[in-house]
């Protein structure tokens, strides 16, 4: 048995899913003729309460088509230091849309309205580029599943209509904060220009991607994905896993984070781990004591079969998920006691 641990991505399509995939109906959706496709679009475009939405392959590309879509070569946008979208999509705003990445110091992957305020004011000349775009990320990745305060989500948003920004939730894992914070997609339609979510994380399909935002936002969003090569045939396929994991998959992530909870309460009581942080939703992070390497702890994990990843620093992370059972939660917490 592998017990794999080291993203919400690892899981395999259950029965279900897979049966939904094999029944779908399925047409050109270059031509806009996949019914599953459609069918995938309208129905997360009304649970945001937003106008339209557009099927992606990755997330990646649906966070680069709103970089895109919001900016000119030469515009600035503001993310924190820890953002997906500056760290981990291969400099992608530079690359495709040209932009500069204004980084914030946050805490957590998380900033201020306050710290947002002071970033965008100062000169307004010649000499420096057009502020455009404000990121945020929630769950935060690096900052270890941490959930954004609503409150303060609503006064950057003031922050940024002040300042003609426009606005983008990277919300890759945002299903995981709606659950943990009982929150709902409606709440952040209305705060957000647009919004990305992935679907093949804790919510268990395959592949994909799904961007939501206003017709004209999504209207250009559709031209993007074509010149980034991701227009695709016969993706109901893919769109009815998603389906059937919006169906199935979003209440069971409090399972996630129950489970990720367990394994921060037995890290806090092992000797030979120096700080676990605050667990919030499916991602534990921890660094192991100074006397142990934490990527030789990682491959000592390994030889039992349990995988982990490295984050930088030290960071040994843990991500929870579908495929992850009762005995392997029990046979982890366990080897992890008798380290
Ligand atoms: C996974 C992830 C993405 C998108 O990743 P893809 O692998 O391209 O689907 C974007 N943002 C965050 C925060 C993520 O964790």
């Amino acid at each position: 048995m592998i017990i794999d641990l080291i993203s919400d991505t690892v899981t395999r399509p259950s029965k279900g899913m897979l049966d939904a995939m094999m029944n779908a109906k399925v047409g050109d959706d270059v031509f806009k003729s996949d019914p599953t496709v459609n069918e995938l679009q309208e129905k997360v475009a009304k649970l945001f309460g937003m106008e339209d939405a557009l099927f992606f392959p990755s997330g990646t590309m649906a966070n680069q088509a709103a970089i895109k879509l919001h900016t000119q070569p030469g515009d600035r946008m503001f993310c924190d230091k820890w953002a997906h979208v500056y760290n981990y999509e291969g400099g992608g705003a530079a690359f495709n849309a040209g932009v500069t990445s204004h980084l914030i110091d946050g805490n957590r992957g998380m900033f201020t309205a306050e710290q947002l305020t002071s970033a965008v004011s100062g000169r307004a000349d010649i000499h420096v580029p057009y502020n455009k775009l404000v990121c945020i990320e929630n769950t935060t990745n690096k900052g270890g599943g941490a959930c954004w305060d609503f409150t303060e989500l609503e006064k950057i948003q003031k922050v940024s209509k002040e300042n003609n920004l426009a606005f983008h939730l990277d919300g890759a894992r945002l299903f995981n904060a709606l659950v943990a914070k009982n929150e709902t997609p409606k709440q952040y339609g209305e705060l957000f220009d647009t919004i990305s979510i992935c679907l093949s994380k804790g919510l268990g399909a395959p592949v994909g991607s799904i961007l939501v935002g206003s017709k004209e936002h999504i209207a250009k969003a559709l031209r993007i994905r074509k010149l980034f090569g991701g227009a695709m045939r016969q993706a109901g396929f893919l769109t009815a896993a998603a389906i059937y994991a919006l169906d199935n998959n979003v209440m069971r992530l409090a399972e996630d984070h129950k489970r990720a909870k367990e394994i921060e309460q037995v890290l806090n009581s092992l000797s030979y781990v120096k700080n676990v942080e605050p667990v919030e939703t499916n991602i534990v992070i921890f660094y192991v004591d100074d006397s142990m390497d934490a990527n030789d702890f990682i491959s000592k994990m390994k030889d039992k079969n349990i995988l982990l990843t490295p984050m930088g620093e030290g960071k040994i992370r843990i991500v929870t998920h579908l495929d992850y059972t009762d005995i392997m939660h029990e046979k982890l917490l366990k080897v992890l006691k008798e380290f």
